[in-house]
């Protein structure tokens, strides 16, 4: 009987979500606040923690970066599904490209790159070139919790305010190795918009099946479920000016998208210590980045395995069935022996992640905060919402309680959308902003709780 009731409840909390995430998801995963953190880190504005020890970055010349580059190389280390090398330029100490790969599960020879250089002329140099670099880091910290068809490099150059040399080293051994390269997106200077017109470049020539790269892009840029506010400008015949140029050379496709040369809108502290953290667009350079992402999902293409997680007052539930599972803390980073099954109730409170096995593909969700272990619920007088479903408003009538309640809402994907604290006995949440769908309430205080299900319609 009890275990008729609990699978009764689930069924009910489990709304059907039986495919991988989509790219509208991938996309709106680019966090603003993730990119800030890395720009500011990577241009010297805030110390950083490399190797152990914390350290400012003060610049990225070539001949003075090895710091900079020991942080990437740390940064995708610590990805899931990413590979890690250092490349030396001609075989040389003190030259190298960082270089991440993602094999693909369907067509490992199938490669698309993303690239930027990470050098510098002089101090900050954070248009030129952190912003591309950082927009990198960022799509292959979500891009890496997906199983992918096709294989994506990161690439990161060196020496390229020298000559392009980074990309000119990779470019002439993958033409020797027959690499079978179906498109390169680099990225230079992409966080400046000082009208703010929205404008950018994308920087095209007929080589290869580059102007195919351009369409797909404009096509991405195009797509009104992705809601871009973005205005394209294609530059043909763009600059041999920057990285791209090394792939142009051996009749590999690419194109470069950045801030609009085009329209005299490019940084004007250019190659300066003024180029500066502050002086960026970041509106701006978050739709770009989502983008680029949005190519580059699209091109990797996702394998559907589901990596989300219900969660059903203390119990976790993976929302892919029929694979295997391993539950971790995501505090201590330990597996948790015998936490195998679909579902996980932890016993203690903290964060968890499930590791999910299905096929070849082997996908992590994102933590799950379990907190309300030991406390008592609230009965369904003490917290009252209406209307369920909503549109716009949510009331939390909180009629006998003197406590302060937070509230936190969550996706059906376990990602706390919003948090507030009540205010009196009713408090409004506008939900106006948010998709339709499943979402749950998660109501507390120090001692009591409840999980409340609301429709968004
Ligand atoms: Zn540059």
């Amino acid at each position: 009987m009890k275990k008729l009731y609990f699978i009764l409840l689930c069924s009910l909390l489990i709304t059907s979500f039986v495919n991988g995430q989509t790219i509208t998801e991938i996309i709106n995963q680019v966090q603003l606040d993730s990119l800030q953190l890395t720009l500011r880190e990577f241009t010297g504005e805030q110390p950083t923690t490399i190797n152990g020890n914390e350290v400012t970055i003060t610049n990225r010349i070539h001949s003075n970066n090895e710091l900079a580059a020991d942080y990437l190389y740390q940064k995708f280390d610590r990805l899931d599904n990413i590979t890690v090398s250092n490349q030396l330029i001609d075989g040389e100490a003190g030259r190298r490209n960082i270089i991440g790969t993602q094999l693909g599960k369907t067509n490992p020879d199938n490669i698309y790159i993303i690239c930027a250089h990470y050098d510098s002329v002089a101090d900050y140099c954070a248009d030129d070139n952190a912003s591309g670099t950082a927009a990198i880091l960022e799509i292959a910290r979500i891009l890496s919790t997906q199983c992918l068809d096709n294989t994506i490099v990161y690439a990161l150059w060196d020496e390229e305010e020298i000559g392009l040399q980074g990309a000119a080293y990779y470019a002439n051994q993958a033409a020797a190795n027959n690499d079978n390269i179906l498109g390169v997106l680099n990225i230079d200077m992409m966080g400046y918009d000082g009208d703010n017109d929205n404008n950018f470049d994308i920087d095209v020539r007929d080589v290869g099946n580059s102007l195919t790269m351009k369409d797909d892009l404009i096509s991405i840029l195009n797509t009104p479920e992705y809601g871009f506010t973005l205005e394209v400008n294609v530059v043909n015949p763009g600059t041999t000016a920057s990285d791209h140029a090394r792939f142009w050379n051996r009749d590999y496709s690419a194109v470069l998208v950045g801030e609009s040369w085009e329209s005299g809108d490019e940084t004007p502290f250019y190659h300066s210590s003024n180029d500066r953290y502050s002086t960026l667009n970041f509106p701006y350079y978050h739709q770009l980045t989502k983008l680029i992402m949005g190519y580059m999902v699209t091109k990797a293409g996702l394998v559907a395995v589901d990596n989300t997680v219900t969660q059903n007052i203390n119990t976790l539930t993976a929302n892919q069935n029929g694979a295997a599972y391993q539950w971790f803390n995501y505090d201590t980073n330990t597996s948790i022996v015998g936490a195998t099954n679909q579902s996980y109730t932890p016993i203690i409170n903290g964060n968890y992640v499930v590791e999910i096995s299905s096929g070849s593909c082997v996908e992590k969700s994102m933590p799950i905060t379990i907190n309300s272990l030991g406390m008592e619920t609230f009965s369904d007088s003490e917290i009252v919402l209406y209307p369920n479903p909503v549109k716009t408003n949510l009331v939390v009538d909180i009629p006998s309680i003197s406590d302060a309640v937070v509230l936190e809402l969550y996706d059906i994907s376990g990602k706390k959308i919003l948090a507030k604290t009540s205010s009196g006995s009713k408090t409004i949440l506008d939900l106006s902003a948010l998709s339709n769908g499943v979402y749950f309430l998660k109501a507390r205080t120090n001692n009591k709780f409840k999980i409340s299900k609301i429709i968004k319609d």
